[in-house]
């Protein structure tokens, strides 16, 4: 199998050597040594600010998203989200759940978040902002620091959800000023689905512990508190967070996040120069490193899909929605080579010759 999905996605050897292990138990010094090493990396690769926090939760980063807005706003509050795709909407459905007052600052699929358009909402009084760092369906980048600056200037709560763009795309939590970035084990830390982790700012460390949250599993505060010994309140996937600690390490031997980006953004040229040649376009006006959404002229993207996964073996992502039969993706994170990009231009110039695209 070949995998350029956005995740689950390729794992390296070791990652997965760790994954064949049996499962130790957990409640130990050992793997509280684990964990505090998985935190400092992780506060490392994220560039958060001195007195930074990270929990793993055991739950995908949706769980993740939850937590934070049950955990950092009340009814008291007033968020500015941005939606300008299936992520970002999940944040709009979050907060009427959660019954938490809302302003959505919707873009069409593929818009940039032009600083302009930003600033129509300058001076409003609201209380936090909401966004998805790399709206992963649209494959639309969004500038983190200069939505910073008018977090900073408006004294806004930031919570970036960096799921797919941490470890893809450039992301300083300290020069951005984001109290919250969210991420998960299947994007770009390519381990197997199951864990998302939070790290918080110390503003939001301090929000989190003074605030009562009505839940039992998505308490950030028990969680934080559990963490100081580098444990969890409940059982958390022992197993992926073991592999997570293989594939940290893996990062930091190669060189940190900056190399790991540079690695993945590569990747992303590599593949946008290489699939020039064919029937396709190109739909983000601010493309992520993280993956690239592909318009194909004349075929059924969904059917693209399909034949190249049952024919060829090799998996892309298909989107969902209005978006089913006119967009795939094609991911650029995860154990992934550039021949690796030339074997599925070769399916996709085969599919050509074949009358199938
Ligand atoms: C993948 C992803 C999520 C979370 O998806 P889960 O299925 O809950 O892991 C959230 N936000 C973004 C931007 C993503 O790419």
């Amino acid at each position: 199998m070949l995998n350029f999905t956005v995740g689950p996605v390729m794992c390296s050897e070791a990652v997965c050597a760790v994954g064949g292990e049996q499962v130790p138990y957990f409640r130990t010094a050992e793997f509280s040594a684990t964990m505090l090493e998985n935190e400092r990396l992780m506060l490392k690769f994220t560039k958060a600010p001195e007195g930074s926090k990270a929990v793993f939760m055991t739950n995908s980063s949706t769980g993740s998203m939850e937590a934070v807005v049950m955990n950092c706003f009340t009814e008291e509050d007033s968020v500015l989200v941005i939606d300008g795709g299936s992520f970002g909407h999940r944040f709009v459905e979050l907060c009427e759940i959660h019954q938490i007052p809302h302003t959505v600052l919707k873009l069409a699929h593929g818009q940039k978040l032009t600083k302009q358009l930003l600033y129509a909402y300058d001076g409003q009084a609201f209380t936090g902002l909401l966004v998805n760092i790399d709206e992963t369906s649209t494959g639309v980048l969004y500038d983190s620091e200069m939505i910073g600056e008018f977090c900073r200037k408006n004294h806004l709560f930031y919570v970036c959800d960096c799921v797919s763009a941490f470890l893809a795309d450039p992301f300083d939590m300290a020069a951005c000023g984001a109290d919250v970035m969210i991420t998960g084990s299947q994007k770009v830390l390519a381990c197997p689905p199951g864990i998302s982790i939070i790290v918080l700012a110390p503003r939001a460390v301090e929000r989190v512990t003074s605030r009562k949250v009505r839940s039992m599993y998505f308490n950030l505060a028990d969680a934080l508190l559990n963490m100081q010994r580098g444990q969890t309140p409940f059982t958390p996937a022992v197993g992926i967070l073991r592999q997570i600690n293989a594939r940290l390490r893996e990062i930091e031997e190669a060189g940190g996040a900056d190399a790991e980006i540079a690695r993945v953004a590569e990747q992303a040229e590599d593949f946008r120069k290489k699939i020039r040649e064919l029937p396709f376009e190109f739909v983000s006006e601010s493309p992520a490193n993280g993956v690239t959404p592909v318009h194909p002229l004349h075929a059924d993207a969904y059917q693209i899909f399909l034949t190249l996964k049952d024919e060829y073996g090799i998996w892309i992502c298909p989107n969902g929605g209005d978006m089913k039969s006119t967009i795939f993706r094609v991911g650029h994170i995860g154990h992934l080579s550039h021949e690796d990009n030339t074997t599925l231009i070769n399916a996709l110039k085969d599919m050509q010759k074949r009358g199938l695209l």
